[in-house]
């Protein structure tokens, strides 16, 4: 091929990622005919347009305001399920702590600190196959009914498969408006990452939650041996099962587990999927999760140019991250605004209350 036919192709990508990007700029969904390739796209120069456009995306939808979210390991290893990125599986000696779950104080401290930082949810998470109507329902709901009466920040939660309507509408008694339950991947590529539970069960678990009137927190994880169809794929699942929330989560792999040799992924390859998830999710809060800063080290804050509008910060379930007062800094330093008085999300364009999140790993 010669220069000037290589340089037709780049100026073909680059009139294809304009026409997508004023789609979704004006209001219209995009199809995954229309994504695909942008998934795919090697090539630095387009990455970065792409990027670009992303970013504006964000800042039409989500203004410069950044959601900060935590999480609290209300429950920690010992899960009888065997999700094969996780460091909590009895399925994997991984060395990660085991512990029943936890009393108010540790709770009431970590609203706390997440108050002092300017976080808006802090999320209990646990490591267990789901929840079921019994004792263990009654000592979750106290706790989030202390976390919603102490008004320090708003309690989410991530607590697994839900079975049954009932179990949904307790939660949502107690004070819960956000569950975090993510799908993982695509449905074709989730069996190999889980077999003891299926993509239907945690469907079913969204829509009890969604009847119950509880907002969603749901999304995935890159970088587990995935394709960039499944990628793609996911993207537009969350769109179709209504997504308030969307995190990304960048495998960090566990030694011990299943994917503990996965090769990390390239940082424009992360940052371009961010970029694609914006684009086929352009008024949901996009929150990069786990994995952040060992995967992306001195590029994090491109993620917000890539079309991130939300942050976990404070420790993950099993693996540190940088020092929030880092992220603070990091996110002013962009003329971005991580102090969000609100306490809710808000779409730029309508103006209207969204929901907040938690990451489900
Ligand atoms: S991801 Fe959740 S359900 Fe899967 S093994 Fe870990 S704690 Fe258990």
């Amino acid at each position: 091929m010669s220069t000037m036919e290589e340089n037709l192709v780049d100026t073909k990508m680059h009139d294809h990622i304009a026409r997508v990007g004023r789609e979704v700029l004006l209001g219209r969904s995009v199809s995954r005919e229309d994504m695909l390739p942008l998934f795919h796209l090697e090539n630095s120069s387009d990455i970065l347009d792409l990027l670009s456009w992303a970013n504006r995306i964000r800042e039409k939808f989500k203004g410069n305001k950044i959601h900060l979210c935590s999480i609290v390991n209300a429950k920690a290893g010992g899960c009888s399920e065997n999700c094969s990125f996780c460091a909590q599986s009895s399925f994997y000696q991984t060395g990660s702590p085991r512990y029943g779950f936890i009393d108010p104080e540790p709770v009431q401290d970590a609203s706390e600190e997440a108050r002092k930082n300017g976080v808006t949810a802090v999320g209990l998470v646990a490591a267990w196959k789901g929840l079921n109507e019994g004792p263990m329902l009654d000592e979750v709901c106290d706790r989030i009914r202390e976390m919603k009466e102490g008004g320090k920040t708003r309690p989410d939660a991530s607590l697994g498969i839900i079975k049954k309507q009932a179990v949904a509408d307790r939660l949502k008694e107690a004070g819960l408006e956000c569950y975090g339950h993510n799908l993982e991947t695509s449905r074709r590529f989730f069996p190999a990452t889980c077999t003891t539970h299926s993509y239907d069960d945690r469907i079913e678990t969204i829509d009890y939650l969604k009847k119950a009137g509880i907002s969603i927190c749901s999304g995935g994880i890159i970088g587990m041996g995935e394709s960039r169809e499944d990628r793609c794929d996911l993207a537009f699942e969350l769109r179709s099962i209504g997504a308030n929330v969307v995190p990304i989560n960048i495998l960090n792999p566990i030694p011990g587990t299943p994917f503990a040799g996965n090769a990390p992924l390239p940082v424009l390859e992360i940052l371009k999927t961010i970029a694609c998830f914006r684009f086929i999710l352009p008024r949901q809060e996009i929150m990069i999760a786990g994995g952040r800063t060992v995967n992306l080290r001195d590029a994090q804050s491109m993620i917000f140019m890539a079309g991130a509008s939300a942050l976990m910060v404070g420790n993950y379930l099993t693996t540190l991250n940088q020092p929030v007062e880092k992220d603070l800094q990091m996110i002013k330093d962009l003329g971005l605004d991580p102090n969000w008085e609100n306490h809710g999300f808000v779409d730029q364009e309508n103006r209207h209350p969204e929901t907040h999140a938690v990451a489900g790993v």
